[in-house]
């Protein structure tokens, strides 16, 4: 249920006055932020979610000694499906496998495949739906080499609709290895599907770049700052109108991912499972490796998304209790933590492809 701009709730009142431009209200009759990531939706709440991760981002990068660790940004991609056409984002044609020079005007064709009839649609899904476990197969090997990696990873949707992943990743200085190494070791891990016993493996296409402070911590540090931006310039995306091509391979895409199976059990006609809405993902968007007894995690003050809900919570019940302290802008809430919870449960079912 939304906010009804003629016959404002005081609660969904109070969620507007927030910032949220939809507050959402859940089946406990409270007024929830919409949480949406889409810029375009809500303006607010994606910048929320972009600035919460930004700053555990960060924190795994200036909130230490810098010095002491090597950092590198790893890219990986998954196999090829099929043939699509290339469509450059701005500047000079580029040749594509249709025999066509593509401009940037032809953006109606970026990610669409030359031939329909023989892409693998199935393949691509379900590859998506086993993205996690190659990603899992993935830090354990590079974990096994380098004991001390730690790793933010950000998972993006190319133009074909399928995932890739951009990881910063970061090792101590002592056992640093050179950005080729970590590259290779990461794109040559495979893992086997838990649902249907196939081979998942990355594509060929994969890239690694180091970032090192080498007395030049002022370099470094905007070099990661670079990386940081770029990891989590789609955290948060809008989502345009759909051209026709592209519309036709989306569909298609819902079709396959429809008709998978999640899981061993799954019978896809009965199941509710939101794998089946997203191309076959089941992965979070962002996520950062997670303190434990034996490893410090990402961040190096211990910093996740549920520290980040409690501060605010925690700031908003002492506001409560201190009515009279000076107001400052912008209020976290109390009710965060019911947000998130509607949070998955909007977002999920939003559209998060390209
Ligand atoms: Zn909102
Ligand atoms: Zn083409
Ligand atoms: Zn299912």
């Amino acid at each position: 249920m939304r906010a009804d701009s003629e016959t404002i709730d005081p609660g969904a009142a109070e969620v507007l006055a927030r910032g949220c431009s939809s507050p959402v209200k859940t089946a406990t009759g409270v007024w929830v932020r919409c949480g949406s990531r889409i810029k375009s939706r809500c303006a607010s709440c994606a910048e929320l979610y972009r600035g919460d991760w930004a700053a555990i981002a960060r924190s795994g990068v200036f909130d230490g000694p810098v010095e002491q660790f090597s950092f590198y940004l790893l890219t990986l991609t998954a196999p090829s499906f099929g043939q699509v056409h290339r469509v450059p984002r701005s500047g000079v044609p580029v040749r594509c496998g249709c025999g066509s020079r593509h401009s940037a005007r032809d953006a109606g064709l970026r990610g669409v495949p030359l031939n329909a009839a023989t892409y693998d649609y199935v393949g691509q899904v379900a590859w998506n739906r086993d993205a996690g476990v190659l990603w899992d197969r993935t830090r354990r090997r590079l974990r096994d080499r380098w004991s001390t990696l730690e790793y933010f990873i950000v998972r993006e949707w190319q133009d074909r609709g399928v995932l890739h992943i951009h990881a910063i990743i970061r090792i101590a200085r002592r056992e640093a290895p050179s950005a080729t190494s970590v590259r290779d070791a990461a794109r040559t891990a495979t893992a086997i599907s838990r649902v249907d016993g196939s081979l998942v493996e990355w594509g060929t296409q994969a890239k690694c770049d180091a970032f090192r402070a080498d007395g030049d911590g002022a370099k470094t540090i905007w070099y990661l700052s670079k990386a940081l931006n770029y990891v989590l310039k789609d955290v948060a995306t809008d989502a345009d109108d759909v051209p026709v091509a592209v519309w036709h391979h989306q569909v298609a895409l819902d079709d396959a991912a429809r008709r998978m199976r999640c899981g061993v059990t799954c019978e896809p006609q009965n199941c509710s499972g939101l794998v089946h809405q997203r191309y076959g993902s089941r992965s979070q968007v962002v996520s950062a490796s997670r303190r434990t007894r034996s490893r410090v995690g990402w961040s190096f003050t211990g910093l996740t998304r549920t520290v980040q809900r409690q501060m605010r919570r925690a700031w908003w019940e002492m506001r409560s209790h201190t009515p009279d302290a000076p107001k400052p802008a912008p209020a976290p809430t109390a009710l965060e933590n019911v947000a998130a919870r509607a949070r998955r449960e909007v977002v999920t079912r939003g559209p998060s492809a390209p």
